[in-house]
C-alpha cells in the first residue's frame, strides 16, 4: 500500500506525536478508513519527511507517533521567489500549483495597474499545500499578504518577463552567482509603460520569452522552468 504524505503544522508536534485534525485528519478517517498501525508521512514544512504509524484514530482527529525523521533533499538549494501580477482566481491556482511544483519558496501576490485587485489568500495557502503533498515537497512555499509592485524587493536578482521586450532573453543572462532568484510576471493585463520602465530603474532584468503573447500562468511557468535551467537545476 503507498505511503500516503499529509501535512501537520509543527505545533502540532508534541514530543514524538503529531495530532493531525481538520482536513487531514478527516480524509484518513471518513475517505482513506485508515486503522491503527498504518503508516503515512508527515511533513510540516521544515525540511522533514516523518515517517509515522497511526496510533490513535479519533472522531475529528489522529495521533501518529514518529518512526523516523529524514531530511527530504526534494527541494531546491536555489531560493526562487515569485512575484506574480494578480489574475483572475482559477489562473492564480494554476501558477500556485506549477510553482510549488517547481519549487518556488515564496509568491507574492503584485497589485498593478491592469490587475485584479484582491486574491483569495487561504484559497491559494490550500492550493499550496495540496500540491506540496502531490509533489513531496517537504518545505511549504509561503504565500505572502498582497504587496503594490513598488514594494518589490530587490535585495536579488530580480528578473521579470516582460511582453515588450524584443531582444534579451534568459540565455543572456548569468544566474550563476546568486542564490536568491526573484522572478515578476504581470496579470492578464500585463505592465504597464511606467511599471516596465519603474521595474527597470530598480535594477530588474526585463526578458523575453518569446514573440507571442503567453498567458499569465504560461509565461509564470515558463520563466520559472526556464530560470531552474539557467540555475542547473534542472
Ligand atoms: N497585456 C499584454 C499584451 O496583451 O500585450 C499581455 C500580458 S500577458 C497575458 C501576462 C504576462 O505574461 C506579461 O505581463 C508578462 O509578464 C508575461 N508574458 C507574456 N508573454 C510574454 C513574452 N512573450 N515575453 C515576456 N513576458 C511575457
Amino acid at each position: 500500500m503507498e505511503i500516503k504524505r499529509f501535512y501537520a503544522k509543527k505545533s502540532q508536534k508534541a514530543g514524538n506525536i503529531f495530532t493531525i485534525d481538520g482536513e487531514e485528519a478527516r480524509h484518513m478517517i471518513k475517505v482513506l478508513r485508515y486503522k491503527v498501525g498504518y503508516k503515512i508521512i508527515v511533513f510540516d514544512g521544515t525540511g522533514y519527511d516523518y515517517y509515522c504509524t497511526l496510533i490513535e484514530i479519533g472522531r475529528d482527529y489522529v495521533q501518529a507517533q514518529i518512526d523516523e525523521k529524514v531530511e527530504n533533499d526534494a527541494d531546491l538549494k536555489v531560493g526562487i521567489r515569485l512575484f506574480q501580477g494578480i489574475a483572475k482566481s482559477d489562473k492564480m491556482d494554476v501558477i500556485v500549483q506549477k510553482a510549488v511544483e517547481l519549487v518556488v519558496s515564496e509568491i507574492t501576490p503584485v497589485i498593478t495597474a491592469r490587475s485584479e485587485k484582491e486574491v483569495k489568500l487561504e484559497k491559494l495557502e490550500k492550493v499550496a499545500i495540496s500540491a506540496a503533498k502531490q509533489c513531496g515537497a517537504s518545505r511549504l512555499t509561503k504565500i505572502n499578504e498582497p504587496i503594490y509592485l513598488s514594494e518589490i524587493p530587490f535585495d536579488n536578482l530580480v528578473i521579470f518577463a516582460h511582453e515588450n521586450e524584443k531582444n534579451r532573453t534568459l540565455r543572456d543572462i548569468s544566474t550563476s552567482k546568486f542564490s536568491k532568484i526573484d522572478l515578476v510576471v504581470g496579470a492578464e493585463g500585463g505592465f504597464s509603460e511606467d511599471e516596465g520602465r519603474e521595474l527597470v530603474e530598480k535594477g530588474a532584468v526585463a526578458v523575453s520569452l518569446g514573440k507571442r503573447i503567453l498567458r499569465a500562468e504560461t509565461a509564470a511557468i515558463t520563466l520559472i522552468c526556464l530560470t531552474l535551467y539557467k540555475a542547473g537545476v534542472i
